[in-house]
């Protein structure tokens, strides 16, 4: 929002920025064109496919981590639709196999199960591996790779007999992470797995690759992927999902009320438990537009949500003036991992999606009621 915009929507909602967006998206096909690798959307961060037919002009397809959402891309994205799943339950896969180009599998009891039925129907099937290589700090549950994962087939537990039916090797490993955390993974990869890829016919890189971050160093992305390509002639894919909209949204709140207690403590009427988990779960502290580090401007306020759990707090902030029933209160870098985990614990509404297109237009996507309450409740 730029300031003093009149809100004709009610809060909280999210707004999308197709500005934003492209900015992303202009930078994944230039990485593309240039590497000669494909990227996928992994809608596990983002889902709103309201933006599918744009980004579709970007990007090469979907990825999915189920049923649901490989019958989503599959809908409204088109395209190569890929999946991934830790453990597929057998009454989903027929269904699966009717969205979904690439089916990827965890474990080589789970490939022997399922491989054959996918390539009788001709998909292209892949295992994902775990390169034992923990590349990152602090986030322990971001991290696939941490002892006693279940995520991926490690060296030992790879089965070589597999190699003749495998057209693809996956891995995931990285969150938030830069080229430097990449090239550190692949050493591990082609160290432990190098011998395998000579016989695939593709390898995908997962999400976690922070593209569109300002300081990524896009230049050693595309020297890696062209490597992989000239070493192994495999086909290489990367499926982010953040950085395909870092940046591009917000979530708008409004003031409902102050209270004192110790320091001013701003009650909102979004929620970090039910509209932003993350904050909660990772734990983070969200940016917020026109404030600064608690102390840093004249008034210090903490921002909390309004359902009855203690710890729904955003953390705490200064802003120039105190803030006042009805200000507007706006959280940013919102349209990753917000509207895909949202929910309706205490009741709490559903924050309205919003769309701003190119020139500026505003316009209501989607907006949501009691009955989304009720409907997931008997
Ligand atoms: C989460 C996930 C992604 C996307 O990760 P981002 O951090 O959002 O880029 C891609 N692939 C798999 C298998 C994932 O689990």
């Amino acid at each position: 929002m730029s300031g003093g915009e009149k809100n004709e929507f009610s809060t909280p909602y999210f707004l999308v920025d197709e500005k934003r967006l492209l900015h992303n998206l202009e930078i994944l096909k230039s990485v593309s064109e240039k590497s000669g690798c494909k990227i996928l959307l992994a809608q596990k961060a983002f889902s709103m496919f309201y933006a599918y037919p744009l980004m579709r002009e970007y990007l090469a397809g979907t990825t999915a981590s189920g049923l649901y959402e490989a019958k989503l891309g599959c809908e409204e994205f088109g395209k190569e639709t890929h999946v991934f799943s830790p453990a597929y339950r057998e009454k989903e896969f027929d269904e699966i196999l009717k969205y979904a180009d690439d089916v990827v599998f965890n474990s080589p009891t789970q490939f022997k199960k399922f491989a054959k039925k996918a390539k009788a129907a001709g998909k292209s099937v892949g295992l994902r591996i775990n390169p034992q290589c923990s590349t990152q700090e602090g986030h322990a549950i971001y991290d696939p790779c941490a002892d006693f994962s279940r995520l991926g087939t490690t060296l030992e537990n790879f089965e070589e007999e597999l190699l003749s039916e495998l057209d693809g090797l996956h891995f995931h490993t990285l969150c938030e992470q830069g080229a430097d955390a990449l090239e550190i993974t692949l050493k591990a990869v082609e160290e432990k797995f190098g011998k395998y890829l000579y016989q695939m016919k593709w390898l995908n890189l997962g999400g976690g690759h922070h593209i569109t971050k300002a300081d990524y160093d896009v230049d050693a992305l595309i020297r890696m992927v062209r490597h992989l390509k000239e070493t192994y002639d495999v086909e290489v894919y990367l499926e982010p999902g953040e950085a395909v909209v870092l940046d591009a949204g917000f979530l708008v709140s409004q003031v409902l009320e102050v209270v004192h207690n110790g320091m001013d403590i701003a009650i909102l009427d979004t929620s970090a438990a039910c509209h932003m988990p993350d904050v909660l779960e990772m734990p983070y502290r969200p940016p917020v537009k026109d404030s600064g580090l608690a102390g840093e401007k004249a008034c210090t306020v903490r921002l909390a949500g309004p359902t009855c759990l203690a710890g729904d707090v955003m953390g705490d902030y200064s802003f120039d003036a105190p803030l006042k029933e009805g200000d507007l209160v706006v959280f940013e870098d919102m349209a990753l991992y917000t509207m895909v985990k949202t929910n309706t614990f205490n009741g709490m509404p559903l924050p309205d999606i919003v769309w701003r297109d190119r020139n500026g237009e505003m316009k209501l996507v989607k907006s949501f009621g009691y009955e989304d309450f009720k409907g997931r409740l008997s």
